[in-house]
């Protein structure tokens, strides 16, 4: 298995600084000029995966009002922005210096359109692996499919040691299904996959989070033509509630 801070790494962020940076800032926007119908639609469904955390979030009984929240990998910000006009203090992180750049372009615009609850997010170009510090929530949204298995379990060991309350991680999964279509997918690589795309199983992401004390309270999943996605909100194993 390729260790952390391997291949995969350096060529996600270097395609995350360059075309991967353009492509999902399009897809996570809302123009629809120069849009295909396949990135409309995984548009869709991330969407649905944002509403999804935030609902799972506001039926907790964390308060989002003042709670810390680490966004890692927080893409244009699409979660961290909302969690912020929820008043929740947001560390908003991400591996790509340009994508960081732009989520904090948009929170100054929503800033500026915001309520009085709106806490402008701290932005940090920064890997999730070497993120420290405590936190009551910590969020990683579809960057999981960005590593392989190992190194996918060793982040999410990670991500849940900076968590006190809650950890919620979404994820592409491996079903007998998506294994075939992504063997097709291999067989035809478009011009636009300038990244691999690793798929996981629940057993996995429930075992790394097992190991470091989480079970999984709460499941989502979330799918559109070509966008699917499962949501784990996990909770201490050891704290009766909360
Ligand atoms: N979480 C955001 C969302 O759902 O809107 C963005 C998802 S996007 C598909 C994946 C993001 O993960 C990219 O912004 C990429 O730069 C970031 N990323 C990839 N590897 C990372 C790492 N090791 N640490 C931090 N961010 C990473």
């Amino acid at each position: 298995a390729e260790a952390a801070g391997g291949g995969d790494k350096e060529a996600v962020r270097a395609y995350f600084n360059s075309t991967g940076f353009e492509r999902w800032r399009k897809i996570y926007g809302s123009a629809t000029d120069g849009v295909n119908r396949v990135q409309l639609d995984i548009r869709e469904g991330h969407a649905r995966t944002v509403a999804a955390t935030l609902s799972m979030l506001r039926d907790s009984p964390v308060p989002l009002a003042g709670a810390t929240v680490c966004d890692a990998g927080c893409g244009t910000g699409s979660l961290a922005i909302p969690l912020a006009s929820q008043g929740a203090s947001v560390l908003a992180s991400d591996i790509s210096a340009a994508m960081v750049s732009e989520a904090q372009r948009q929170a100054e615009a929503a800033a500026m359109a915001a309520s009085d609850t709106f806490r402008m997010p701290r932005f940090e170009v920064r890997d999730l692996e070497s993120l420290e510090g405590k936190y009551d929530i910590v969020v990683c949204l579809d960057v999981l499919i960005h590593y392989p298995r190992e190194e996918a379990k060793q982040m999410i060991r990670h991500l849940a040691s900076l968590a006190e309350k809650r950890v919620l991680i979404s994820f592409a999964p491996r079903t007998l299904y998506f294994d075939f279509l992504k063997r097709v997918g291999e067989l035809f690589p478009g011009p636009s996959k300038a990244t691999r795309a690793y798929l996981h199983s629940e057993r996995d992401i429930e075992d790394a989070l097992r190991d470091a004390g989480w079970r999984v309270a709460n499941r989502g999943f979330i799918s559109t033509q070509f966008y699917f996605a499962k949501l784990f909100e996990a909770v201490p194993i050891a704290a009766a509630s909360q």
